[in-house]
């Protein structure tokens, strides 16, 4: 179970967890994408309108609505989705009165954690609010977009603190899984200098796959598809295949 995250919005998180899901869903794995940002992108980029999402993560995580009732298969073969609803936005508030309110996810997904599915991919809100805590508690690892910007490290260094801080609370087997670095553009001179300051600092823990700027990503969602259906041989569709690849690899 891998917890997609990192406090800064924009920097492809969803992106990454939507095709990076769908490019595992390939190899023939039964793969589960929970979507907790309530802006619920991950959701529409799958195909599950607004209108059209019913129970979701919310109705888990605060009405303690079981799993299996929500889990729904996606347009991808072997790709199900707990997609966001419209209540999400509020979760953030209720959370803090709520008993367990840093496990409520862990505990939700406890029930279909051995043996349905090879991956679980969380997409966390952009901050380090209970949301993103809640999958960091839940997951085995964290999986880090990062865009080579000039706040990147910066950005990157707080995000480990609450990473930290987890791992010496609730969640002590916590690991980071790698830092993909993302919208890489290798003409842009301050984007190369970011990305060796990060391999710099995280040695072989950052990707060598780096996912480029490519139009095509950015399309796919207006379509409700992933980058590796809408198309497929596309620099960026090609980079998640290779993501995974080596993800898979890794391990
Ligand atoms: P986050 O979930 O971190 O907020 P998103 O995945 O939603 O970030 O990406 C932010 C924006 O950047 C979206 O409009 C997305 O389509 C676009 N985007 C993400 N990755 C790429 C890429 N490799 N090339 C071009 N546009 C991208
Ligand atoms: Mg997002």
């Amino acid at each position: 179970m891998l917890a997609i995250a990192n406090q800064k919005g924009g920097v492809g998180k969803t992106t990454t967890a939507v095709n990076l899901a769908t490019a595992l869903a390939a190899t023939g794995e039964p793969v589960l994408l929970v979507d907790l940002d309530p802006q619920g992108n991950a959701s529409t980029g799958l195909g599950v309108d607004r209108a059209a999402r019913g129970q979701g993560t919310y109705a888990m995580l605060i009405d303690g609505v079981p799993a299996e009732t929500v889990i729904r298969a996606s347009g991808i073969p072997h790709l199900s989705i707990i997609p966001s609803d419209a209540d999400l936005a509020g979760a953030e508030v209720e959370l803090v009165s709520t008993p367990s309110r840093e496990t409520r996810l862990r505990n939700s997904l406890a029930p279909i954690r051995n043996g349905r599915f090879a991956f679980v991919l969380v997409d966390c809100p952009p901050s380090l609010g209970l949301l993103t805590v809640n999958g960091l508690v839940a997951a085995d690892a964290v999986l880090v977009p990062l865009q080579c910007e000039f706040y990147a490290l910066a950005g990157l260094a707080q995000l480990m603190g609450t990473v930290e801080r987890v791992q010496r609370g609730l969640n002590p087997r916590l690991a980071l899984q790698g830092v993909v670095l993302t919208m890489y553009d290798g003409r842009n001179n301050l984007c190369e200098q970011v990305a060796a300051d990060v391999r710099g600092h995280f040695h072989d823990k950052v990707y060598k796959t780096m996912i480029p700027r490519n139009v095509r990503v950015s399309e796919a969602p207006s379509h409700g598809v992933p980058v590796l259906v809408y198309d497929q041989r596309c620099a960026g569709a090609q980079a998640y295949v290779s993501l995974a690849a080596e993800m898979l690899g890794d391990e």
